[in-house]
Order: structure tokens, then C-alpha cells, then sequence
């Protein structure tokens, strides 16, 4: 089949739900991906697990991929008969460059569409309470470049002209020259005391935003620290934002919300506190299953008996192992006189419970602490078999081979995960939701050992008695319940003791 064809496609300005149909249809079936920084990692998360992903990500200052190559990217995927959708901040055609990337296709006779997204220059100032036009306040709105070469007059703008303008004023990429821009239209005659606004980050979970006037404005970004993206709108109606602002005025805003969801779960709560302004950061369904063993691995549970020291890192890696136990037939009573080490006591109540004691628990979980009493414990020349999943480190047997003990390891379970998002644990976050005590489970199944202690401080709210149990099992340490076993309930509760970031 024909697939050839290039989609030139605006994403919007970051607010993942002002993708238009078409472009959410686009990325879900493009056989290539093409995008830069300006793209949301919610819009990432959507494109199609087979695609190619292509980033052509340009910084200021640091072009990593210069226009040509990106170009030439577009030409050859899709002379590779595929359909390739070209991701672009905002709308294409709004200083997206996307007419330069069309006339490379149109000379290669590629075909392509162009799919307008929603410009920034537009909806970031909507999304902070300020309409470009209002009746007989601004009956037009003129957007500008605020990027131009440095000491290059041609390049400048024309403040004579902007001056005059009547209508509001909107400058994209206009931080780095804030001041130039400013002080260019006050000295050209702008009344100095026009309101002015700055949007940093708008639509998106940070937004932020600084209203001053054309004379105090650019002291206040400075002082704020705002970086690009921005936008900058100067004119009256700058004013109604006092009024009309809601974005930043929802309950939730401000929070970032880590929202763990069992395998079976829709992912409602999460849009619903998007709704009310949270940042939420999905941790995607997680499960545990069987790590399937090599040669050199069946021949370490054949020679079980070997060892002297079984280590055990996680419940998970426990059970697991006496699955592979049964699973090749291997009678436990060949597990008679190997001692057992369980790091930590979530791991040692499991083991407990399963009618084995436990020889030696560390007083702490830093590694180089774990070696030196684990040491004191062990006799010359014994052997340790380190019991693992599958993204576990090997840090705790290289240390312990490095002190003069032979220390093998074991990989019995891995982390099977339905979609993981990219860094979702690189987040900050202020309060997790635990709905059911299986999302308790799967959270602290995806956390890497060296996270958990961290994330047990992170405050939690648990839907019920059962969930909050589970919770305290694991080690969470700031827990709160919600009145009632309800989603409402969850969210209300979040409000209560999470919520208001922006009243003062
Ligand atoms: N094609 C894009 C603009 C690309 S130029 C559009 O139609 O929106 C990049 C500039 O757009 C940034 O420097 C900034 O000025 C503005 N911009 C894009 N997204 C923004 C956002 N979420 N908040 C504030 N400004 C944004």
C-alpha cells in the first residue's frame, strides 16, 4: 500500500486535550514520528508503540538539529513509503517554519497535509483570563517575532509602526530581548503605563504568569526568572485577566498528583483532577511476571545446595523463586541449611509467613552499610546466591565479591508495565493516590530499590481501611484516608489538605 505521505501537524501550546481530532488521529497511526521540545510528553505518550520516534528537539541557543537536516528527514522517511507526521508546537504556520519544511516535499513531489493546531499566541492568553480583542477596547490583534539578530538594525522591529498600533500586541520568543521590546515602544511613543502580561509556561500544569505595566515589566520577568516558552501581550485588555482569570484559580492547581492505577482501572480520576488544575503524573499499570531463566541459571537452581546464603531483595523475588523452584522440580528440601537474607522487613514478613526464618535483616538499606553487616555475618568462602528482578542493580554483589565473597545472582521476576512513560519517576511530586491496595502493590513494584525510601516519605491518600493497610505494609509514612471509599472522596480529601496553592 501507498503510504507516502507527510503531515505537517500543530500540537497546540501544551495542554494535551487541545489537540485537534485529526491530529490525535494522526499521531496514534503514523508509522514515523518527527518532534521537537515544544511538544507535550502526554502527546508523545499517544503515538503508536511501532513508530519510529524522531527527535529533532532545538534549544535556544543550541540548534541540535539545524532546519536542512530536519528536512531532509521528512523527504527520506517518507520515500521509505511511510506516513510521517511532523509534530510542531502551536500551529505550523505561526513561526513553526512549517512552509519551509512543505517546499522540500513539494519539490521531492511528496505529498502532504497541513493540520492547523491551536497557536499560542491565541490560547495561552485565554488560558490566562486576558480575550485578544474585546468590544471597543481592542478591535484587532497583531502578533510579532520578538527574536531578532543581535545588532543587526534590518532585523529590528519597527516601534514606530507597533506604537501606533491600537490593538493588542503579542510577542512570541520575546524573552531574551523583553526589555528591548519595552523600552522600544515607550520611547516611540506607547504610554509606559499600557498593562502588560508575561506567560510562561501557558496551558500547560506550571503555568505562571507576571502582569505589570510597560515600564515595570520587564524588571518583574527578571526578577521572577522566566524562561522561553513565553509569550508577552501588551494592551488594555490585559486587565480583565483580574476578572476573568480561571486557570491557575482551580482548586487543584499547583499540584502535582502521582495517580497509580491497577490494571483494570480507566484512567477517570486522572482526568478529573486534571480538571480541577492538578499536575498529574500517571504511573502506568505495572505487573510482575515470570523472568524466563538461561542455561546458567538452571544450572544455579540445580546446584542450589551449593550455596550457603540465599539474598533476598523483595517479596516478589521470593515467591518468584519458589515458583522457578516448582517449575523445574527442584525439591525445596535441597534449600535445607542455606541461610536467608532479606532486605527489608516487607521482604522479611513474607518470607516469615511462608514458615522459613530469616537470618539476617540490615539495620539500613544504604548498600555500603548492608555489605559491612552482612560481612560480619558471613565465614570464609561461602557463597551467596543474590535472588533479583530483573531491573535490580548488581551493586550489592559486586560489593560483596569485591570484599572476598563469591556472590552470584539470580533474576527470577521482571516488571512487566502496560505504558511506561519515559522519566516518570524524574518528577517532583507532593501526594500520591492509592484507590485500591493492588495500586499500592503495583506502585511499589515499579519504584528501583534506591526510590522507595524516598517516595515513602511523599504523602499518600488511600481510599479505605484496606488500601491504607496495604499502604503502611509497604512503608508509606504520611498516609491519610478519605472519609468515604469513593473516588469523590479521594479528590475531596485532596482538595482539603492539598489544594489553594494560588489563594493568597
Ligand atoms: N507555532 C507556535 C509558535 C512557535 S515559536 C505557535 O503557534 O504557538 C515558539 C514561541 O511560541 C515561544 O518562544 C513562545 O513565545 C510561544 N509559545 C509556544 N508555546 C507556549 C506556551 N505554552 N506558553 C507560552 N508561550 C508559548
Amino acid at each position: 500500500m501507498d503510504r507516502m505521505k507527510v503531515y505537517i501537524v500543530g500540537v497546540g501550546p501544551g495542554d494535551w486535550q487541545l489537540l485537534t481530532l485529526k491530529a490525535e488521529r494522526l499521531i496514534r497511526t503514523a508509522d514515523v514520528v518527527v518532534y521537537d521540545r515544544l511538544v507535550s510528553r502526554k502527546v508523545i505518550s499517544i503515538i503508536n508503540k511501532s513508530a519510529e520516534k524522531i527527535y529533532v528537539g532545538k534549544k535556544p541557543n543550541l540548534h541540535t538539529v539545524t532546519q536542512d537536516r530536519i528536512n531532509e528527514i521528512l523527504i527520506e522517511k517518507a520515500k521509505e513509503n511511510k506516513m510521517v507526521v511532523r509534530l510542531k508546537g502551536g500551529d505550523p504556520f505561526v513561526f513553526g517554519r512549517g512552509g519551509e519544511e512543505i517546499y522540500g516535499l513539494v519539490e521531492n513531489n511528496i505529498p502532504f497535509e497541513v493540520v492547523p493546531g491551536i497557536t499560542s499566541s491565541i490560547s495561552v492568553p485565554a488560558y490566562a483570563g486576558i480575550p485578544v480583542t474585546y468590544r471597543e477596547e481592542s478591535a484587532s490583534f497583531h502578533v510579532f517575532t520578538g527574536h531578532f539578530k543581535e545588532g543587526d538594525p534590518a532585523d529590528k522591529l519597527d516601534f514606530e509602526t507597533l506604537a501606533k498600533l491600537e490593538g493588542t500586541l503579542i510577542f512570541l520568543m520575546g524573552m531574551k530581548h523583553l526589555r528591548e521590546i519595552t523600552s522600544g515602544l515607550i520611547e516611540s511613543g506607547k504610554d509606559a503605563k499600557t498593562p502588560v502580561a508575561v506567560i510562561e509556561r501557558g496551558t500547560m500544569p506550571s503555568q505562571a504568569q507576571l502582569v505589570g505595566t510597560l515600564d515595570t515589566i520587564s524588571d518583574k520577568v527578571k526578577m521572577a526568572g522566566f524562561k522561553p516558552p513565553a509569550i508577552t501581550i501588551v494592551g488594555d485588555v490585559v486587565k480583565h485577566h483580574e476578572k476573568l482569570s480561571w486557570f491557575t484559580n482551580r482548586p487543584l492547581y499547583g499540584t502535582s498528583v502521582m495517580v497509580t492505577r491497577a490494571r483494570t482501572q480507566a484512567s477517570r480520576l486522572s482526568a478529573r483532577l486534571e480538571d480541577l488544575g492538578a499536575n498529574v503524573i500517571e504511573v502506568p499499570t505495572i505487573f510482575i511476571d515470570d523472568f524466563e531463566l538461561g542455561e546458567g541459571d538452571i544450572y544455579k537452581l540445580n546446584n542450589i545446595s551449593e550455596y550457603n546464603w540465599l539474598i533476598f531483595t523483595s517479596a516478589n523475588g521470593f515467591e518468584f523463586f519458589f515458583k522457578k523452584l516448582r517449575d523445574y522440580k527442584i525439591d525445596i528440601r535441597s534449600l535445607a541449611g542455606l541461610k536467608i537474607a532479606a532486605i527489608g522487613k516487607a521482604t522479611a514478613r513474607r518470607i516469615e509467613e511462608a514458615g522459613v526464618n530469616v537470618d539476617f535483616i540490615p539495620s539500613n538499606y544504604n548498600s555500603d552499610i548492608m555489605v559491612d553487616e552482612l560481612t560480619l555475618r558471613l565465614a570464609k568462602g561461602e557463597k551467596l546466591l543474590y535472588i533479583k528482578g530483573e531491573l535490580a542493580k548488581e551493586t550489592l554483589c559486586n560489593r560483596l565479591s569485591e570484599n572476598g565473597f563469591h556472590c552470584e545472582s539470580l533474576t527470577t521476576y521482571r516488571t512487566v508495565s502496560e505504558k511506561l512513560e519515559e522519566n516518570v519517576f524524574d518528577n517532583d511530586v507532593d501526594v500520591i493516590t492509592f484507590t485500591s491496595a493492588s495500586t499500592v502493590d503495583y506502585f511499589y513494584n515499579a519504584l528501583s530499590d534506591d526510590r522507595k525510601q524516598s517516595y515513602f516519605e511523599v504523602p499518600c491518600i488511600c481510599i479505605g481501611p484496606k488500601t491504607r493497610e496495604a499502604a503502611e505494609k509497604k512503608g508509606f509514612k504520611n498516609i491519610t484516608m478519605s472519609e468515604e471509599a469513593t473516588i469523590d472522596s479521594v479528590i475531596k480529601t485532596l482538595i482539603d489538605n492539598f489544594g489553594g496553592k494560588n489563594e493568597n
